[in-house]
């Protein structure tokens, strides 16, 4: 099992990229989201209404504090100072894949069970996650059949099964 942990969700600045955050989560086979921060009812509506149009099952809750996931699942924080993810082998246990915004404390650092770069770049969170989750998927994604809204793949124009 999948689980991601998006750090510090600001409502004012972060809607749009925490959103995606959760949206790669779920495309890429996550189960649920975990956000920090400033609790957000918008931001959680706008991922349960995707949930309901294109299926899958895919949650997402706020926590105070993220200190009591982190005791069961194998930790893996993403970070542009972390170890090439390419090289870090992560045992196939639960994971809890964290993602930061603006500033990560360093007790994220020293209570995660690894911190990997995809690359040692400053880019995004959304970014990281998707290349590390297909990663660690092996480009086998969910296939989301109970969706109301099913695309077909298609080489010109939009279709729908
Ligand atoms: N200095 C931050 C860092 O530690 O990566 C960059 C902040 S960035 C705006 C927000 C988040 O994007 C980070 O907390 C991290 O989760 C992710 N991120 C950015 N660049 C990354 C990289 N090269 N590898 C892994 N994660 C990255």
């Amino acid at each position: 099992m999948i689980e991601v942990l998006r750090l510090g969700h600001r409502i004012s600045r972060d809607k749009r990229i925490s959103t995606h955050v959760a949206l790669v989560a779920r495309s890429f086979g996550a189960s649920k989201i975990y956000y920090t921060g400033q609790k957000d009812k918008s931001y959680e509506e706008s991922v349960s209404k995707i949930v309901k149009e294109f299926g899958g099952d895919f949650s997402i809750e706020y926590v105070s504090s993220y200190k009591k996931l982190f005791s069961d699942k194998t930790v893996v924080h993403l970070t542009m100072y972390g170890e090439d993810f390419r090289k870090v082998k992560i045992p196939k246990n639960d994971l809890l894949i964290v993602v930061g915004g603006e500033k990560v404390s360093g007790e994220v650092y020293e209570m995660s069970d690894f911190n990997v770069g995809v690359t040692n770049q400053p880019h995004s969170e959304v970014a990281a996650l998707g290349v590390f989750m297909d990663h660690i998927v092996k480009s086998k994604y969910p296939s989301f059949d109970d969706g109301k809204v099913r695309v077909k793949p298609s080489s010109k124009g939009k279709e729908f099964y």
